[in-house]
């Protein structure tokens, strides 16, 4: 048997198809044969969402994934997953509209970080996600210390986030700027990268990275694929 994976994508549509490809990939991997993942996928408009979060509508973009759960839940999902790192940021309003469990993207990460004893990641991701306390508490709590670039640095990642990325533009000159980012942190002891942001991937892979590089769509993926097939 098999449950059914309820995915809040399009968050950009980028990752979407990512998550869609790792998750059936590991289904594949270990049930082999024929098999493939049971997945819904609620995949919004990133216009509608990106506007919100650069007006801080946090509410209101909250409310819109939490429809999007409910969504879900009817049509028979049996775990929520929000594709995104930035709208973990809402996670709580999310999980409080749903009955079903939510694989929350912080919690995968912690557990990874941990069983690899990392104390010091460099924290990559959008402006939202390295500026605002969610998800550098989110890692505190678990005694995780977060490192985020300076700021001229995540303005710059920000900019290759929502000016490139979503849109499936990956350029040299923009993986050559991360790359630098992440060796820059190295003069602040950095003992490790998180590529928190979903999109980031596309640039390199974490075994690129130069540090040890943790990926957190690949840490979901994972995630919900442990709870489809346990
Ligand atoms: N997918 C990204 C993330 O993981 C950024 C896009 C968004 O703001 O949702 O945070």
């Amino acid at each position: 048997s098999m449950r059914t994976s309820g995915l809040i994508g399009g968050m950009s549509w980028q990752s979407s198809k990512l998550y869609y490809e790792r998750i059936n990939q590991l289904v594949a991997d270990r049930r082999g044969g024929a098999h493939s993942a049971r997945i819904i996928l609620n995949s919004l408009d990133f216009a509608e969402i990106a506007r919100l979060q650069s007006e801080g509508r946090w509410k209101e973009a909250g409310a819109i994934l939490a429809n999007a759960a409910q969504s879900l839940e009817r049509a028979g999902a049996d775990v929520i997953a929000i594709g995104a790192n930035t709208m973990h940021k809402v996670a709580t309003q999310v999980m409080a509209s749903v009955r079903l469990p939510l694989i929350h993207i912080g919690d995968t990460l912690a557990k990874a970080l941990r069983s690899e004893a990392r104390s010091r990641p460099l924290l990559l991701g959008t402006r939202y996600t390295m500026e605002d306390p969610f998800m550098i508490d989110h890692l505190a709590n678990k005694g995780i210390g977060a490192l985020v670039p300076d700021k001229a640095d995540r303005d710059a990642l920000h900019a290759i986030i929502y000016g490139e990325l979503i849109k499936g533009i990956v350029t040299d000159k923009s993986r050559d700027a991360v790359l630098a980012m992440i060796e820059r942190s190295c003069a602040h002891e950095a003992d490790s990268v998180i590529f928190g942001c979903t999109e980031i991937g596309m640039l390199f892979p974490p075994t690129e990275a130069g540090l040890p590089g943790y990926d957190t769509l690949d840490l979901h993926a994972e995630a919900l694929v442990d709870f489809a097939l346990s």
